[in-house]
């Protein structure tokens, strides 16, 4: 009998295959044309399990709210289409943390999210 692929794994797919931050509707969409039985519980399971062992961080979107991304990517910022919602990674970082404070605070952690559309959605 052939082994079904488990629920972890369609989820490690469907993040593989997108290879950008998902939201929990995406993740459940795509990750039920792999396996059937997934629903919002177990989805919500196996990405604290992800998110324990290091495989998963979040990103906190201002409107979209928790997205998950794959880590090992290093540090970038990211895009978010307006017009069909998803969130693409930008490659490295062109932020000067020390010249985007003024005198007195002190930076040690910065998110950035550039807005508009995407290559795909101008095309349309
Ligand atoms: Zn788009
Ligand atoms: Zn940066």
């Amino acid at each position: 009998m052939k082994r079904k692929t488990s629920q972890r794994a369609a989820i490690e797919q469907v993040f593989c295959e997108r290879d950008r931050p998902l939201g929990i509707e995406e993740i459940l969409e795509s990750g039920r044309l792999l396996v059937e039985s997934l629903n919002q519980a177990t989805v919500y399971r196996n990405l604290k399990l992800l998110l324990e062992n290091g495989w998963l961080r979040q990103v906190y979107h201002p409107s979209l709210g928790t997205l998950y991304e794959r880590t090992g990517k290093g540090h970038h910022h990211h895009f978010h289409c307006r017009l069909c919602n998803r969130v693409y990674d930008l490659p490295g970082c062109a932020l000067n943390e020390k010249e985007a404070a003024p005198a007195g605070f002190v930076v040690e952690d910065h998110e950035c999210f550039l807005f508009g559309v995407c290559p795909a959605c101008r095309e349309k």
